[in-house]
């Protein structure tokens, strides 16, 4: 095959034409110059906004004594995150890893190894959801079901059962004596920002404990104070048994990590799984300087607020522009909106106007800035919305 157009960089995303070369807080500086308002976070990631001091401090003085050991040894900073992931969450024993499909896949063996550690390895198959978004490995992808994820990459691993979002009937019907747990997002994310329904959560737990089934939350997205509280489960009042976290944790560094109850990690005994890089030090020492400042007393109180003020402020953009957007959708800085059409060209306008956001399917533009967010920047990033909405023809 000639190779002549290929380039150096292997094409499989189709970036915009933009370039930063430094951030400040919820700000973004373009090589050339421009000035640019982040409410994409790197898609959830920089939570903590850019060059946030304490994580630079963090980070250098890890830096300056110990990046990296292997699991072979003892590693502090890495108990002391799961010793902190525990203390604030459902969860009773912590595996960290890079990523968020890697989280997913952690929590994708668990599942199967649980069963199996209990005499039961038929039930191996797990329940999941059209939309979903859970990373691009085999399983994740084959998790997901999605044509766009899985086209061209069969055989997928077989297991999962991909039933329609929302669909309580088809549900039941998807599960039977091999199935072995159901796996969603408390709020789709790449999804279009669908938020589960608190009902069916509580519907999914009732039947996780009917069936002898382990729920799985992928937080991935949502969770490390995305939507006002540290994980998205606490405000539905219903726990998973395992849950996946990632993007946020590391403010930008790359940490994922896979939470679970001791019944469900039973199975995971030594030598059941590993990571090279997983919760190394320096890894570690900025997840536990995230953790520092979501913690603070009032931290989470002051997003659950941006995020009311943010969705206010969409809501009331919609109600002036409802030709053009079509919907306002999610929980705290974990938001979107759906714009009726040519949401693509909706979001190079927001571009155009000095404001970075993130796609998402379902013609939603994904509005995601950073949680340390201030009032401010929220009005001026509505005022840009309000600006483009003005000017759009679809
Ligand atoms: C981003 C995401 C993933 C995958 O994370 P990676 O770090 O890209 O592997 C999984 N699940 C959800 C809900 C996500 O948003």
């Amino acid at each position: 095959m000639d190779n002549k157009a290929l380039p150096s960089l292997l094409p499989v995303y189709k970036r915009y034409d933009l370039a930063f070369e430094r951030g400040e807080g919820a700000w973004l500086y373009t090589v050339d110059g421009r000035r640019m308002l982040d409410f994409a976070s790197g898609i959830a990631v920089t939570g903590l906004g850019h060059a946030h001091p304490h994580l630079v401090q963090a980070l250098t003085d890890q830096a300056h004594k110990l990046w990296h050991v292997s699991n072979l040894f003892r590693i502090p900073e890495l108990e002391r995150l799961a010793d902190r992931l525990v203390a604030h969450s459902f969860a009773d024993t912590v595996f960290v890893c890079n990523s968020g499909a890697e989280a997913m896949e952690a929590c994708i063996k668990m599942v199967r190894r649980y069963h199996w550690a209990n005499g039961r390895p038929e039930r191996h198959r797990i329940v999941t959801f059209e939309g979903a978004f859970h990373g691009r490995t085999m399983a994740t992808i084959s998790a997901a079901g999605s044509r766009k994820l899985v086209e061209g990459f069969d055989p997928l691993l077989p297991g999962f059962d991909v039933v329609p979002f929302g669909d309580h009937e088809a549900l039941k019907a998807a599960i039977g004596p091999e199935t072995a747990a159901i796996m969603i997002e408390p709020i789709q994310g790449e999804g279009g920002i669908r938020p589960v329904p608190r009902s069916c959560l509580e519907g999914l737990r009732r039947l996780c404990d009917e069936h002898g089934l382990l729920l799985v939350f992928d937080e991935v997205q949502a969770g490390m104070g995305r939507t006002g509280t540290l994980f998205a489960y606490e405000q539905t009042g219903v726990a998973p048994d395992i849950a996946g976290i990632a993007k946020g944790l590391g403010g930008g560094f790359p940490v994922g990590a896979c939470l679970a109850t001791a019944r469900a990690a039973a199975g995971m005994t030594t030598g059941a799984h590993g990571s090279t890089f997983g919760g190394n030090p320096l890894a570690c020492a900025v997840a536990n300087a995230v953790l520092d400042v979501l913690l603070e007393e009032g931290f989470l109180e002051r997003v659950a607020e941006r995020g009311r003020q943010l969705q206010e402020r969409l809501l009331a953009i919609q109600g002036r522009h409802p030709g053009i957007v079509a919907e306002v959708r999610g929980i705290g800085l974990l938001a979107g909106i759906r714009i009726a059409d040519g949401s693509a060209e909706f979001l190079k306008l927001l571009q155009d106007k000095g404001l970075v956001t993130a796609p998402a399917a379902d013609n939603v533009v994904r509005l995601l800035p950073p949680l340390i967010v201030s009032e401010a920047e929220l009005d001026e990033g509505c005022a840009m919305i309000e600006a483009a909405c003005r000017e759009f023809v679809a």
